[in-house]
């Protein structure tokens, strides 16, 4: 049947890309085309764009546009869903964009835009590591925190544009500086960016430790894997490091865990290549402190599976 709609569309907008894929019933990816966001431009080319890159995978896959049931957009920063606006994202230099209307002059389509780490924690909860789950917590450690929350298989972000934003809850008051603007945020600890800030001061504090023999003793070579590669060998400094690190994770966790209490916590990014090495503490770090402790629900910790892929999986279901 050629009208029938197997198809949803999904787009990943980043500061770098705009990645675009159609997504079919089984929330898999079946094509995808990559152009780049030349970010510095008017976001009306921009959307231009993204809409040349839409017809173009349908077109190179032999698929209609009356195959698709929807579009939805992943993108950085705060979001106004419910009005299809970008209401700020630094790294787009936008400010009040409303993508959804002018994506809509070009193609015709029930839309939708989320935040990029909502749409990823979609993605997970529809086709990938949480598929049995109904409610998700998802905490993504890249340069920053970002975090997504699935409430009965829907992304729920709060009231307004801002909200859940995941990164930004404080940690430790009157802690290390936030991108943000404010201080102690879980972001300012639990960011890839936060834990190689930790690894080079402890590398200084330490001169003999093996941080400083892993990097050849340039700090700038440090990555997220130092400390670990570190503690694993025994190093006490890389020890301190990656169980300091535990410690902040789980604190936000934990914080996540007793406001939503959800059927499991996703954890993404890079840090989270160290697999049971980072989860297994973690998950005996909220078996402890969760409010009410074990009589109560405890969700587990674990890795989330569909990589970059998340967000254009997730996009593609934002529309029902
Ligand atoms: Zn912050």
């Amino acid at each position: 049947m050629a009208n029938e709609k197997k198809y949803r569309i999904g787009i990943d907008l980043g500061g770098t890309n705009i990645k675009v894929g159609i997504v079919d019933q089984n929330h898999k990816i079946i094509a995808n085309h990559s152009v780049r966001t030349l970010a510095e431009r008017n976001y009306k080319e921009i959307v231009k764009d993204m809409a040349d890159a839409v017809f173009f995978i349908l077109e190179k896959t032999g698929i209609s546009i009356s195959e698709c049931s929807a579009l939805g957009i992943g993108s950085p920063g705060c979001i106004d869903s419910k009005n299809g606006v970008v209401v700020f994202a630094g790294n787009l230099h936008w400010e009040h964009i409303p993508i959804l209307e002018e994506l809509k002059k070009y193609i015709n389509l029930p839309m939708g835009l989320s935040n990029d780490a909502n749409c990823a924690a979609l993605g997970e909860v529809v086709g990938g590591a949480a598929m049995e789950y109904e409610n998700a917590v998802m905490i993504t450690l890249g340069t920053g925190v970002g975090g997504g929350i699935v409430m009965n298989r829907k992304i729920f972000e709060g009231g307004h544009a801002g909200g859940t934003e995941l990164g930004h809850i404080t940690i430790i008051s009157g802690g290390e500086y936030c991108t943000c603007g404010r201080h102690g945020c879980f972001e300012a600890y639990s960011s890839a960016t936060a834990l190689i800030r930790d690894t080079k001061r402890a590398a200084q504090k330490y001169p003999n430790s093996l941080l400083n023999t892993l990097c050849n003793g340039n700090l700038e070579e440090i990555n997220g894997v130092t400390p670990f590669d570190a503690a694993k060998k025994g190093d006490a400094a890389g020890k301190e490091v990656v169980q300091n690190y535990i410690k902040y994770l789980g604190e936000g966790i934990v914080n996540m865990v007793n406001i939503f209490r959800p059927d499991v916590v996703l954890l993404s990014g890079g840090v989270c290549n160290q697999g049971a090495y980072l989860t297994d503490p973690l998950n005996e770090y909220i078996r402890k402190y969760c409010f009410a402790g074990e009589r109560a629900f405890i969700p587990p910790i674990i890795r989330a599976t569909l990589g970059n892929d998340a967000g254009i999986i997730g996009a593609a279901s934002i529309v029902e």
